[in-house]
Parts: C-alpha cells; structure tokens; sequence
C-alpha cells in the first residue's frame, strides 16, 4: 500500500481499503464500464484464469450497454454503484451527490438481485463525509489498496504492471479501468498480472459482504 492511500485509510477508517491477509486472495475490481469495446475482453481474461472480479458500474453506461453488464452478471461477477455520471464528489452538493448514486442504482437494480450488501466505490475515490454517510446507509464503500494507474497515459505498460505487480500482497483491493482510457495499459497488463499471481497459487474472488 502506498503512502498516499494509507494516508487516506486513516482518513476514512470505515471504508474498505483491503481484506483480511489470511489466504492467497486478490480482489481485482474494474471501474467506468461496462462498455463493449474492454468489458468483454477483461471477462474473456478473467475467464481464461477462473477468475472473479467486482465491477463498479457507471449507470449511464449500463443505460447505453445493457448487453454487456448482462454478460458481467452471467458470468458470476459482483458489481457495485460508482454513481450514474461519475459524478465529482467534492464539488457536488449532497442532494446532487445521492440523487446522481440512487440514479446509478437503479440501473444496476434493474437486471441483478442483490443477496449481499451493496457495494459503491466514489469517482476519483473522493467524497465527503455527509456523502459518505448517506451512502453508507444502504452500501458498504469500497476504495483499494493497488491503484494500477492503468489511466495514466504517462506510465508505459510494462510500468503499469510492474507497479501492480509489486503493490500486490494478500487480500489486496487492486483497482483497474474497463475504459477507453485505460485499455491500452490494461490489454497488456492484465492478462500478465493474473498469469503472475495464478502462478504463484493466488486466488482471484469478487467482493461479497453478508447483509
Ligand atoms: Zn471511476
């Protein structure tokens, strides 16, 4: 974990930043999907490791792609509220905040019947803390302890993975982008991150907390 977000994890300490160590288990999350031209290719990948993941949805793109969040869904995965319009949490008024998450949770209602609790990760990873406790009302949130920074176009690929590669231990939260930014990044470091840690006898689960 880097110093920045262990800053923030005392920050925040109701916030999830990581699972418990106690097994070889990563929790890889994707974030601004689903859209068609990553999500089906991190679900190929994910597949090909029999791995699961924890998708954090942008309602408007639910909206847009129904097919493909139904192909998230079909294939096991979790998937969580990352608000309706990626909506900026420290320049939103509350009111404005949670009606844009409600938004984002009906799309995700639509099509998936939630047995453990809801899961919501904030854009940009900021929120207040009169947001966070509405939110926390209905919804566990989730940040992580692995930024990829697969959106960084300034990182090179073999850069992005070798930092996610190296910030990695167990129970690790590790945050990925199925988005037109970060693809590019992502395509190459994936697929080289779960060959890595399979290979090391790592397990990959989607994030589940009992209601
Ligand atoms: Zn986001």
């Amino acid at each position: 974990m880097d110093k920045t977000i262990k800053l923030f994890n005392c920050l925040y300490p109701k916030f999830i930043w990581e699972m418990p160590p106690v097994e070889k288990v990563i929790y890889l999350t994707f974030d601004d999907g689903p859209i068609p031209e990553v999500t089906p290719f991190v679900l190929e990948i994910l597949e090909k490791y029999n791995a699961e993941a924890t998708f954090f949805c942008v309602g408007q793109n639910i909206e847009k792609h129904p097919d493909v969040f139904k192909q998230v869904i079909e294939k096991g995965h979790a998937v969580g509220n990352h608000t309706h319009s990626h909506i900026k949490g420290w320049r939103s008024p509350v009111e404005t905040y949670i009606s844009d998450f409600k938004n984002c949770d009906e799309q995700l209602g639509l099509l998936t019947d939630l047995k453990s609790k809801k899961l919501f990760r904030p854009p940009y990873g900021r929120i207040t803390r009169k947001q966070a406790k509405v939110v926390r009302n209905t919804h566990e949130i989730i940040m992580w302890s692995v930024l990829t920074k697969d959106y960084d176009i300034r990182l090179s690929p073999e850069q992005c993975l070798e930092r996610a590669i190296k910030a990695t231990e167990s129970g690790a939260i590790v945050l990925f982008h199925d988005s037109l930014k970060a693809q590019k990044n992502m395509r190459y470091a994936l697929p080289q991150y779960l060959a890595h840690f399979s290979a090391l006898g790592f397990k990959f689960k989607a994030l589940h907390f009992d209601t």
